[in-house]
C-alpha cells in the first residue's frame, strides 16, 4: 500500500510529540511536562491562553485548574463542548510560581503556537487575555480595549479572525467579569457563522429551518 500523505490529526500529533522535548527556553529546566494543546485538531474555533499552571503542568492538558471550570462552562453556555475547539497557550511550559510570561520565553515559544495554528487551520483565534491578544494581534493595545472586537488577520500565513476575550481567570478574581465574558462568548456561534462559506446557505431556499445544532452545523467535528 502506497504511503498516504499525513492527515492533519496526526500532523499536529507528530508535531506535539517533537515539542514535548523542547529545551529553547529556561522554563525547560523547571516543567514537568509540556503541555502543547488539547481538543479537535481540526477545530474552527481556537482558544489561546497565557501559560500552564500547577494543575496543567502535573496533568499535561491545558485549562484543567479553576479558569478551566469557567471555560467549561462558557463553552458550554454557546453550546460547545472542549471536544469541539482546540486549546492551546502562548506558552507551553509552567512559568515559576505562575510569574508572568517573559518577553524572551514568549519569543522562544512562539514557533510552536503558530505552527499549530498552521496545522489546525481555525477560522476564529479567541485570544484569552493580555498575552495571547498582544501576540497575536501585533497590537500592544490591552485585552481591556480590545475585548469583544474581532478584526481581521493574516496569521501563520491564513486569513483568520482574532477575537480576544478576557482571561477567564478574570473571573475567579473579579466575579463581575463572568457577565463580560459570557456576554463576549455569546458572539463566538456568529463569528464562526460568519467565517463559513456562504455558498450553500445562499442555495438553501426560503425560509431557512432553525439552528437546532449549532456545533454540528458550525462545521466543528
Ligand atoms: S516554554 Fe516553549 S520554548 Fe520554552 S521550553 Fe517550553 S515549549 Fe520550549
Amino acid at each position: 500500500m502506497s504511503a498516504m500523505p499525513l492527515a492533519p490529526a496526526e500532523t499536529l500529533e507528530a508535531y506535539g510529540a517533537s515539542a514535548a522535548g523542547c529545551t529553547r527556553c529556561r522554563l525547560a529546566q523547571g516543567r514537568t511536562q509540556v503541555v502543547f494543546g488539547a481538543g479537535n485538531p481540526r477545530a474552527d474555533l481556537m482558544f489561546v491562553g497565557e501559560a500552564p499552571g500547577f494543575h496543567e503542568d502535573k496533568q499535561g492538558v491545558p485549562f484543567v485548574g479553576q479558569a478551566g471550570k469557567l471555560l467549561d462552562g462558557l463553552l458550554a453556555g454557546v453550546q460547545l463542548r472542549r471536544e469541539d475547539v482546540y486549546i492551546a497557550n502562548v506558552l507551553k511550559c509552567r512559568p515559576p510560581g505562575n510569574r508572568d510570561p517573559q518577553p524572551d520565553e514568549i519569543e522562544a515559544c512562539e514557533p510552536h503556537l503558530f505552527r499549530q495554528i498552521e496545522l489546525i487551520e481555525p477560522k476564529v483565534i479567541a485570544t484569552l487575555g493580555n498575552f495571547a491578544t498582544k501576540l497575536l494581534s501585533g497590537r500592544p493595545l490591552g485585552i481591556t480595549r480590545v475585548h469583544g472586537q474581532e478584526q481581521e488577520l493574516t496569521i501563520a500565513g491564513r486569513s483568520l479572525l482574532l477575537y480576544p476575550i478576557y482571561h477567564p481567570a478574570a473571573a475567579l478574581y473579579t466575579p463581575a467579569m463572568l457577565k463580560v465574558l459570557e456576554s463576549d462568548f455569546a458572539r463566538l456561534p456568529g463569528l464562526l457563522g460568519a467565517t463559513l462559506d456562504p455558498a450553500p446557505l445562499e442555495a438553501m431556499p426560503e425560509p431557512q429551518p432553525a439552528v437546532t445544532a449549532p456545533a454540528e452545523q458550525l462545521g466543528l467535528f
